[in-house]
């Protein structure tokens, strides 16, 4: 038995960053003590499928894979790509949606492709992949903590253009008036989103890819994914 962590336990501590509408955000009436989304009935639906407790503990999106570490959680749900770079250090699950980055931009903007950005001021969102294609496109940009802070930054005109994952870019622009998605397939590879866990950790890997498999073979996450799509 480990030391900390709580694997052989009835209860999985799923991390999350509830700042990622339609995935997860707060709300009174969340599926799960006061968090609601796709990502939090996915994961409320493996502790039923398991016959376990579910717990979610909010933190900083840059701290799950830390807290996965040092065992504060048992696995992260967060709308989380499975890059290369993050397994090196996490075991991902099976895949269970794809995403893409999008630009946001202000109606009637010059920016229609992944190159209009050039020498424009970019917002992007400080350790999500949005950053991570930014920087490796080579255009220089401003990290700010929140998607929400990025939007504003837009509606206010201090920056061009927000690069971030679509599902949540439709979620604020139809909060936000005046603002529309720009896509690039070409620029912007799809990405897959998958729940981590500490490197071994298999016998909760296995838990939640039983749960997974089941629900994306019966459309339950399509029906949380249309469920939640403006949420
Ligand atoms: N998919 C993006 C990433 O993995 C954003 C995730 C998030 O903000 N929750 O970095």
């Amino acid at each position: 038995l480990t030391g900390c962590g709580s694997s052989s336990s009835d209860k999985i501590v799923f991390g999350t960053n509830a700042e990622f509408p339609p995935f997860e955000f707060k709300s009174t009436n969340g599926v799960i003590d006061g968090y609601d989304g796709i990502d939090m009935a996915i994961a409320a639906k493996i502790g039923e499928n398991a016959g376990k407790e579910v717990e979610i503990a909010n933190m900083e999106f840059d701290s799950l894979l830390v807290a996965i570490q040092n065992g504060q959680i048992d696995a992260a749900i967060a709308g989380m790509t499975a890059t290369e770079e993050r397994a090196k250090t996490v075991d991902f699950s099976t895949p269970y949606y794809t995403a893409t980055q999008v630009m946001v931009v202000k109606e009637g903007s010059d920016i229609k492709t992944a190159a209009d950005m050039e020498g424009k001021s970019i917002a992007v969102v400080q350790g999500y992949t949005g950053e991570t294609v930014v920087k490796d496109l080579g255009y220089q940009y401003e990290a700010f903590k929140k998607g929400t802070e990025c939007i504003l930054e837009l509606v206010n005109g201090k920056c061009d253009v927000v690069v971030i994952d679509s599902a949540t870019a439709k979620d604020y622009v139809g909060d936000n008036e005046g603002l529309v998605i720009v896509e690039d397939p070409s620029a912007f590879e799809s990405e897959e989103y998958a729940i981590a866990v500490k490197k071994g950790n298999t016998e909760l890997l296995n838990t939640i890819n039983e749960a997974i498999d089941k629900m994306l073979a019966d459309g339950t996450i399509s029906e949380f994914a249309a469920k939640y799509a403006d949420a």
